[in-house]
């Protein structure tokens, strides 16, 4: 199994390349955003909580999303090639979570970082405010989220970085080039798990 962290501020790519991903190499995508705003679409009341930590740019508490991670993990199926994590971890506290439900089935992953220019991200959301529909892809809030990625998601770069396990791509190019940079750390990084 080959686990892959994409990693990114909003807007560096991490749903598009996690779709060309899966494609190309058939592994499974969980974007805890979406988990999110699935529990949101219900209505409930756990969904309404988390509408307005979302909607504000905010981080939804660490204790929300475990539980999500932890059952995922373990109902993985046996054949699964293994996982793209998109939006997870975003936090040092998470990222220390993933690693030890990882260690319980033998498994780890590997970071790939997009790193992509403020203004060509600030760019990429305000467009994509036009047909997402999302409340969270508005000027404000999206100089929040990035201010808030800076400050609590970032520093765990560092984590993946001293364990060996982190690569960086250039975002800032085109989808297939980004792509092929991806690629790249996967054929050789794979090889060796
Ligand atoms: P995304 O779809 O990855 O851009 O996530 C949208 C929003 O969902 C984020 O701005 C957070 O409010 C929330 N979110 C998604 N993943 C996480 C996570 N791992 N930890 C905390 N909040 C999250």
């Amino acid at each position: 199994m080959y686990n892959i962290i994409l990693f990114g501020a909003p807007g560096s790519g991490k749903g598009t390349q996690s779709q060309m991903i899966v494609e190309k190499y058939g592994l499974k995508h969980l974007s805890t955003g979406d988990v999110l705003r699935a529990e949101i679409a219900t209505g409930s009341e756990l969904g309404k909580q988390i509408d307005a930590l979302i909607s504000e740019g905010n981080l939804v508490p660490d204790d929300m999303i475990f539980g999500v991670i932890e059952k995922y993990i373990a109902q993985l199926p046996k054949h699964c090639k293994g996982t793209i994590f998109d939006g997870y971890p975003r936090t040092l506290p998470q990222a220390v979570a993933l690693t030890g439900l990882l260690k319980k089935y033998n498994m780890k992953a590997t970071m790939i970082d997009l790193m992509v220019d403020e203004q060509l991200l600030i760019q990429r959301l305000i467009e994509r405010g036009k047909v997402s529909g999302r409340a969270d892809d508005n000027l404000n809030t999206i100089r929040h989220r990035i201010a808030v990625y800076h400050d609590q998601t970032e520093p765990i770069a560092h984590y993946y970085l001293r364990q060996g396990n982190y690569f960086a791509v250039n975002g800032n190019y085109s989808m297939e080039d980004v792509f092929m940079q991806i690629c790249r750390i996967v054929e050789r990084e794979s090889k060796k798990s």
